[in-house]
């Protein structure tokens, strides 16, 4: 029998399970031991450490340089010299360059693999009859699954509990609106999957309600699992930035080989030995092709998002660190991120401000609003949503006994509260028939409202009345209260469960006005934004005026601004609302459904948008938004699964600090980008300019794959670790042109080439002319080896800040400081120790020739010093 046909007894006993208690914690050990995690399989496995490995060699470059290695060994023999020197130089460089990159790729994915763990949903289970948050990979069969609104479905299972239960299947079943799930077995065997309405499955969400779930199969079991194979899996393993900069890598490497090739006709041409200038042009093309752009990328952006996760900020996708940086618009939720959402009732009133006296009316507010409360009571003390907390507290501070008025008016039925409705309705049973009670904001109620309490009796809802009641309503509104009013209706007959017959010609009671304070940080926090050329936007489903008053009190709603409601803004086209946004930082009464419109308007006037959401009903926004933020603590796990970062603290501030960190992150790979490039174009020059002047070559090949070893890699590692500059949030967003190279970049890193070239070029010169005596090009070759890589090791000292390095902290970046000592004495070793020496065929240095070298070296700091100062005259 299948699941959809059993009741849920039957499907209970089958699953060995209780249908109340739900597993023992042992059995739920046992099982999950016994079917495995509740995952899907992935379909690329983990590759081993060898295979990885050898992965490192899948690379034009250097299969080029192995090539390059096989042809010396042969020509070598060919011509009796069996000097296979440099074929093993070759292959050593190229396994050392391997590892290094091995070492770098784990440290990436360790980052990354950790970040995944962080951002894995939930699931909450009772075990052992208690409620359980646990991870939804470590659900089992026979688990009793809670769910309500906004949890992604994690397992298939039969529903054996439904409060208005509604999920969307759309992914497996092709339905596209939500389905209301029953507890009722029996269905027919031939039931189709979108049809077995008492079952829920993986992959779905529950857009409305409640419920208790059997699960019946996890992982690869599921229907998900079944059609695993179908669904397309996510390919977003390269961000926009390393696409385009693999883009620009291979621009930028088939202009060096073309170079390279041009040395080498160049070299025949002079007459050049054949052999000497083929292993001068593949090494060259080696050392100066940026085929590491892609990979330093990946490793300031893990390492990037590491630190964030210890900044209550967890990366889901890892291409929005790109866009954080140059956020311009952040849109936040009021409610627990720039307030605290510790809500506390500070006054009631009837329609009309007059009767806060009354005992019997207030007795009866505080009654309708605890009948009308979703709060779990034990032991007196109250758990639940804030709002609903604070006006349960409210009515328990008027003596109210929870237990004993749910006993003697035990609710009946429910229509549940949404941000869309801004209300919600309970049916209760009463000794002589029914009352539904319903509570909302006052100005969505008041049009339910035909009657109103006046003293303790009841009089028509007029026009005056009404228009009384809103008046209270925004005074109370203007002094930051959120006001939720009350009403009721008694039935003689128990009435449908539809907001039709339940929530019209209702009584009014009251109204209650809650504090909630903001958040402490967030006003230095918004200070900051409007500081860094971002703009701060408040949206929230509370009343217009509670919303202005709460963000004039926190700097986001300023004078000029202006502030648009969800009414107004239904009646806006789009053309209209991309105008308002030029001015507006408050969104009032809107309903989630509003969030896209709002983002869309605020991306055609061209900026780049950050948008916080929580619910369902958000994700569409989020996913809209450039950078879709999730609250972590209040978040449900749609949202959480339609955003591109998690804030775990909820807290508006944390955006700010996430986007100072964006910046910082994109600052570091220009940085890396910025060494690398001008490194590399520095060794091109000084070959080809050596040629071009009819130069012996300035250094040997393996001189060259050594300088790329030393000077490419962990200086640009180092750079990505680099703290953001002080004055990171003074300057305004980075435009959105979407070029790295941008700010003049692409000439700075020409010219630095150039300098580094020059100098390469000029030890080369002085050297071989003062120094070498007739034997040759000794001197001049070491010296030009010492130079070209010392003053790149120099060089990437200039990356550090935009402005004079007098201004940084000497010591701030120890990896830069790690990667200068470990390179300069690798350097200093190679040309010193005999045996090395011999293999890099350089000779001993004298002391005047090293100071020459050392002034060499260091003449990119005072350079490039005299660069920024011209080029950032603006710069203090
Ligand atoms: P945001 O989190 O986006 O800032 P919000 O949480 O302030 O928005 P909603 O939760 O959508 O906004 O609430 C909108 C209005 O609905 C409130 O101003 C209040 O009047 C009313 N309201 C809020 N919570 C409840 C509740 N639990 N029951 C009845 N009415 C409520």
């Amino acid at each position: 029998m299948n699941w959809w046909q059993m009741e849920t007894k039957e499907a209970a006993r089958r699953l060995e399970t209780d249908e109340k208690q739900g597993l023992t914690s042992q059995m739920a050990a046992e099982r999950l031991a016994q079917k495995g995690r509740n995952e899907l399989a992935e379909t690329d496995g983990k590759k081993s450490l060898f295979w990885r490995f050898l992965a490192q060699f899948d690379d034009f470059m250097i299969l080029l340089l192995l090539g390059a290695a096989v042809v010396s060994v042969v020509i070598s023999r060919l011509s009796g010299e069996n000097d296979v020197l440099d074929a093993v130089m070759i292959l050593g460089i190229v396994v050392l360059n391997a590892v290094l990159g091995l070492f770098q790729e784990s440290k990436a994915e360790k980052a990354l693999e950790a970040l995944k763990k962080m951002a894995a949903p939930h699931a909450r289970v009772i075990r052992d009859g208690i409620v359980r948050e646990i991870p939804a990979a470590e659900v089992v069969p026979g688990d009793l699954l809670l769910l309500e609104t906004g949890d992604a479905v994690c397992a298939d299972g039969r529903v054996v509990e439904s409060r208005s239960l509604k999920t969307e299947e759309s992914a497996l079943t092709g339905e596209a609106l939500p389905v209301e799930k029953t507890s009722v077995g029996g269905l027919p065997e031939e039931t189709a999957t979108g049809d077995r309405k008492n079952m829920v499955l993986a992959g779905g969400y529950v857009v409305y309600g409640k419920g208790k779930v059997l699960v019946t199969a996890t992982g690869m079991d599921t229907e998900m699992g079944r059609i695993a194979a179908m669904l397309s899996h996510t390919s977003d393993s390269m961000t926009p930035l390393q696409k385009k900069l693999e883009q620009t890598g291979k621009q930028l490497g088939i202009g060096a080989l073309a170079i390279c090739a041009l040395i080498f006709c160049m070299g025949i041409l002079q007459e050049k030995p054949p052999f000497s200038m083929f292993m001068t042009a593949v090494s060259l093309a080696v050392a100066a092709i940026p085929e590491g752009l892609p990979a330093i990328v990946t490793i300031v952006l893990a390492m990037g998002t590491s630190r964030m996760s210890e900044k209550h900020t967890i990366v889901r996708r890892l291409s929005a660190v790109e866009t954080l940086g140059g956020a311009q618009v952040i849109c936040s939720d009021k409610t627990g991120t720039l307030t605290q959402n510790r809500m506390q009732v500070t006054t009631w009133t009837d329609y009309s401000h007059r009767e806060p006296k009354n005992v019997d009316l207030r007795e009866t507010v505080a009654n309708l609003f605890a009948l009308c409360n979703d709060c779990n009571v034990s032991d007196g003390n109250l758990q639940g949503e804030p709002t609903e907390k604070a006006l349960g507290e409210y009515a328990q501070s008027t003596g109210i006994d929870f237990a004993a008025l749910r006993r003697d008016m035990p609710r009946v039925g429910e229509i549940p509260f949404s941000s869309a409705r801004k209300r919600m309705t309970t049916l209760h049973k009463t000794e002589d028939g029914w009352i539904s009670v319903t509570k909302g904001a006052p100005d969505i109620l008041l049009e339910k409202c035909a009657f109103c309490m006046e003293g303790s009796g009841q009089v028509p809802f007029d026009d005056r009345r009404k228009s009384m009641a809103r008046m209270v309503n925004g005074e109370m509104a203007a002094q930051a209260l959120r006001v939720v009013a009350v009403a009721f209706r008694q039935w003689s007959e128990k009435p449908p469960l539809t907001e039709e017959a339940l929530e019209r010609n209702l009584v009014f009671a009251g109204m209650a006005g809650m504090v909630d304070p903001p958040r402490p940080e967030v006003k230095e926090a918004v200070h900051l934004c409007r500081q860094a050329g971002i703009r701060p936007v408040m949206i929230t489903g509370d009343h217009v005026l509670t919303a202005e008053a709460i963000g004039r009190e926190l700097g986001i709603y300023q004078k000029g601004d202006c502030a648009v409601t969800g009414a107004e803004l239904d009646k806006m086209s789009d053309k209209e609302l991309e105008t308002a946004a030029e001015t507006c930082t408050v969104f009032a009464r809107v309903a989630p459904e509003h969030k896209v419109r709002i983002v869309q308007a605020f991306q055609k006037r061209g900026n780049v948008v950050a948008m916080t959401g929580d619910g369902v009903n958000d994700a569409p926004a989020l996913k809209t938004a450039d950078i879709g933020c999730a609250m972590g603590k209040s978040g449900t796990e749609v949202a959480k699964g339609a955003s591109d970062l998690i804030l775990t603290d909820d807290n508006f501030a944390t955006i700010v600090e996430a986007v100072r960190e964006g910046r910082g992150i994109y600052d570091n790979i220009r940085k890396a980008v910025h060494f690398l490039l001008s490194s590399n174009i520095g060794e091109i020059l000084t070959i080809f300019v050596a040629m071009l002047l009819g130069w012996a070559a300035p250094l040997l090949p393996i001189q060259l794959l050594w300088v790329n070893l030393v000077t490419d890699s962990l200086p640009a590692i180092a750079l990505g670790m680099e703290p953001a500059e002080e004055n990171i949030m003074e300057r305004p967003p980075r435009k959105n042109t979407g070029s790295l190279f941008g700010d003049g970049l692409g000439g700075r890193i020409l010219l630095e080439g150039v300098m580094i070239g020059v100098l390469a070029l000029l030890a080369f010169g002085i050297g071989h002319v003062y120094f070498d005596q007739e034997n040759g090009y000794a001197v001049g070759r070491t010296m030009a080896f010492a130079v070209l890589s010392l003053s790149q090791l120099v060089h990437a000292f200039n990356m550090r800040g935009e402005g004079s390095l007098g201004k940084l902290p000497f010591c701030s970046n120890k990896w830069l400081l790690m990667a200068f000592v470990v390179g300069a004495t690798l350097q200093c070793v190679v040309i010193m120790m005999p045996p090395l020496a011999g293999v890099f065929q350089v000779v001993p240095l004298n002391g005047e020739q090293w100071l020459l070298t050392a002034a060499l070296a260091l003449a990119p700091l005072p350079l490039v010093e005299l660069e920024k100062a011209i080029w950032h005259p603006k710069q203090k």
